[in-house]
């Protein structure tokens, strides 16, 4: 099969001809539709951020696709099925999986980062992680749902613990940031979207962003935010990583306000000790989405209270995923796709 095979950081992916993967017991193999094109990929291919599995590799952790082949055991699919594979797998045994907290798996297993991913024409996976995707959902982009839109839920539902009327602030509105406003604003919150590029801004506005701030206009980004929210934004998130604008949202918020850390940095951000304590500040961090909430955001995708046709902006084929990548480190776009 074609695959893209990661060498290791600051090279590009190269196509070449690899071994189809074969299921073994409870697994199935999926013919690729689409992988999302994410910002994760970029920290192992520009920054050097270790893949767990030592390339050369597969990257590709947002896909949907077509059951291929049907390994000994699995009973709950049959060939032809349209399906969406979660970014992460769970072992279904540790503690956090038994408390309901799969997305933070001792034994957590990640498409593209511990085993091959999917920017290949078929990829292999346990049938007991895959989801049915129904038909109202396109393959194409139904892709992106797998990361782009999960994780974000589960930052906004059950880590943020946004409620209806909560303002909001989201520092960086790429293909993940923009579903933070999409869904914050679905579910009622007022939100504020910032970003640094002007065409972000836009897409948060048609996503829901009641008002847009661009930081290279603005001297002041948390004085803006204080006095659009009367005093502080209830929850802020930062979905960059870059520990300058983990700051700044921190700085956004109202005392009892709740930092939610969804960008990916190794380095450390300041921290005033005396504010957190004496205003009862929150911080956590957020990763994933749990496996009980995927079916939950798929059905909201289907009866269109989520867009996500709208959130694919190019479509590639295999060959083209190198220039996907620069149109990401670009910021040109939502969320691209290749159709392997
Ligand atoms: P992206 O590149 O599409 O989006 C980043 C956005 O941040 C861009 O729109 C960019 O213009 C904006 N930006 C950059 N610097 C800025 C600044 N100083 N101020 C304001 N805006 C700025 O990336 P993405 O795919 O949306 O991923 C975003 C982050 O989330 C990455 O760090 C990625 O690794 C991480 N991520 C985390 C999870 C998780 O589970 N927590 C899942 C997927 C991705």
């Amino acid at each position: 099969m074609k695959a893209a095979i990661f060498y290791g950081p600051n090279q590009p992916l190269k196509i070449e001809d690899v071994p189809k993967p074969t299921a073994g017991l409870g697994e199935i193999i999926v013919k690729v539709s689409a992988c999302g094109v994410c910002h994760t990929d970029l920290h192992y291919i520009d920054s050097g951020v270790p893949t767990f599995k030592k390339p050369p590799m597969i990257l590709g952790h947002e896909a949907s696709g077509i059951v291929d082949e049907i390994g000994e055991g699995v009973t709950q699919f049959k060939g032809g099925e349209r399906v969406l594979l979660p970014a992460v797998l769970s072992c279904g045994h540790c503690k956090f999986c038994r408390t309901g907290r799969e997305n933070i798996c001792d034994n957590m297993v990640m498409f593209g980062n511990n085993i091959d991913g999917s920017y290949a024409e078929y990829v292999k996976a346990p049938a007991k992680d895959t989801f049915l995707l129904p038909k109202e959902i396109p393959l194409e982009e139904g892709a992106i749902i797998a990361d782009a839109i999960t994780t974000p839920y589960h930052a906004v539902i059950n880590r943020g613990n946004v409620k209806p009327g909560d303002k909001v602030v989201v520092f960086g509105c790429g293909g993940v940031g923009l579903n933070v406003v999409q869904i914050a604003s679905t579910i009622g919150a007022y939100c504020i979207a910032v970003d640094i590029l002007d065409q972000k801004l836009e897409y948060a506005k048609t996503l829901g962003a009641a008002e847009v701030l661009n930081p290279t206009k603005l001297d002041r980004i948390d004085k803006e935010v204080r006095k659009l929210t009367n005093g502080g934004a209830d929850i802020a998130f930062e979905v960059i990583g870059n520990p300058h604008t983990m700051e700044l949202a921190f700085a956004c918020l109202r005392t009892g306000g709740k930092l939610v850390v969804m960008g990916y940095s190794d380095k450390n951000m300041n921290l005033n000790l005396g504010r957190t304590m004496y205003r009862e500040m929150g911080i956590v961090g957020s990763l994933g989405c749990r496996p009980v909430d995927y079916p939950r955001v798929i059905e909201l995708a289907r009866v269109g209270k989520i867009k996500v046709k709208e959130l694919v902006t190019r479509k590639f084929p295999l060959e083209g995923i190198n220039t996907a990548f620069d149109l990401l480190r670009k910021g040109e776009g939502i969320r691209s796709v290749v159709l392997p």
